[in-house]
């Protein structure tokens, strides 16, 4: 095993293009060697702290059509839901009084006047029911400047909008190319996040078709470059009722996707070693331990799903997510051992922000 060449690009932060791409691929011995010496870097410097963010998925509704999604508009065989206010202010308080620090409410993209309206409604009744105290971040697709902004004075502070590839040609072939899915109007969007003060964040899937490890690698410099605060990646899992599964036999196996997920990680912890990473639940879906195992090479955020459990099971981007049929509490308990086992601390009643958020805005 040659461990010389991992070293030196650790210990000089030669962040090349060629280098990520050499990270993310490895496999084998300097793999293990690779992701111990992140795991073993990141505790130090950042300390062992995880924190909570209780996701609630209120609607899977969509206006959109991305070719590898199962709620997108055409699925027909998607069952539709869409929970009320009162049952999402409920698992707000449930997040609070568990001490989870922060809440994610997420939904399929609408923008119409009626669900931007009662989004902006439903924030404030967050605040109010939580004293203020329960930090939020939306993950609600792409909106206007006055939207966004509605929705950061409404008490949002974290918004999460996924590139999916940062790799403009990869972008098209995984979306439709239209008005509704313009690759240069993500961009802008991140960039009007960021200039509203949102805590920004974005990722992308892993191990799609027609994906190569440099295509990566840019995925990496895009967060980089982008000065992005926080990521969420995990890896592609197909789903029968989408276009993209035809592309089914050009996938690498899922433990592939599943390893060079944990790569990406890791790569990306030294890279950018104070964003805030989330350990994705996709990585449960292909590994009991996936999670666990994404904590301990560079990912300091989980999120428990607190979405009642009878619509779990319908809003599935992809296909086997688990823990679909358990209730909030059993969740908590689940992951709170998880954490454990990955030798973390949960950061209760901590809003978990990201550090490269305050630095960001230090340099403003
Ligand atoms: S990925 Fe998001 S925007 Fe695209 S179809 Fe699915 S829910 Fe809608």
């Amino acid at each position: 095993m040659s461990t010389e060449r991992i070293r030196k690009i650790i210990n000089n932060k030669d962040f090349t293009k060629e280098n990520l791409s050499y990270l993310i691929s490895l496999e084998g011995d300097e793999r293990d060697y690779f992701l111990k010496q992140v795991g073993n870097t990141y505790t130090e410097s950042l300390g062992k702290k995880v924190y909570f963010r209780g996701l609630v998925e209120f609607s899977n509704f969509c206006t959109k059509d991305c070719y590898y999604c199962g709620i997108r508009k055409s699925n027909t065989h998607s069952e539709r839901y869409d929970i009320d206010n009162k049952a999402i202010v409920d698992a707000a308080i449930f997040a609070h009084e568990n001490k989870y620090g922060s809440l994610v409410l997420q939904s399929g993209e609408r923008s119409d006047k009626a669900f931007t309206v009662r989004i902006t409604s439903l924030l404030k009744k967050i605040k109010e029911a939580t004293n203020g105290e329960l930090g939020i971040t939306i993950s609600l697709g792409e909106q206007s400047e006055e939207t966004y902004r509605d929705w950061f004075e409404a008490g949002a502070h974290r918004y999460l909008l996924r590139i999916e590839s940062s790799n403009q040609d990869l972008y098209y072939k995984i979306h439709p190319k239209d008005e509704k899915h313009n690759f240069e109007t993500r961009i802008k969007c991140l960039k009007t996040l960021q200039k509203i003060g949102y805590q920004t964040g974005t990722g992308v899937m892993i191990g799609l078709p027609f994906q190569s490890y440099n295509d990566l690698a840019d995925d990496l410099l895009f967060f980089k470059n982008t000065n992005i605060d926080m990521v969420g990646m995990g890896p592609f899992i197909e789903h029968t009722e989408t276009p993209l599964y035809e592309h089914k036999d050009a996938l690498w196996s899922l433990q592939r996707r599943f390893d060079v997920s944990l790569n990406m990680i890791a790569t990306l912890r030294i890279l950018m070693p104070d964003i805030n990473m989330a350990a994705a639940t996709a990585l449960q879906a292909i590994d009991p331990m996936g999670r666990e195992k994404a904590l301990r090479y560079g990912a300091n955020v989980i999120m428990p799903n607190i979405t009642p459990t009878a619509n779990r099971k319908d809003y599935t981007l992809y296909e086997n997510k688990p823990c679909t049929d358990e209730g909030a509490d059993d969740c908590a308990n689940c992951l709170s051992i998880r954490v454990e086992m990955a030798g973390r601390e949960i950061g209760y009643n901590e809003w978990g922000d990201s550090k490269h958020f305050f630095k960001r805005q230090e340099k403003k």
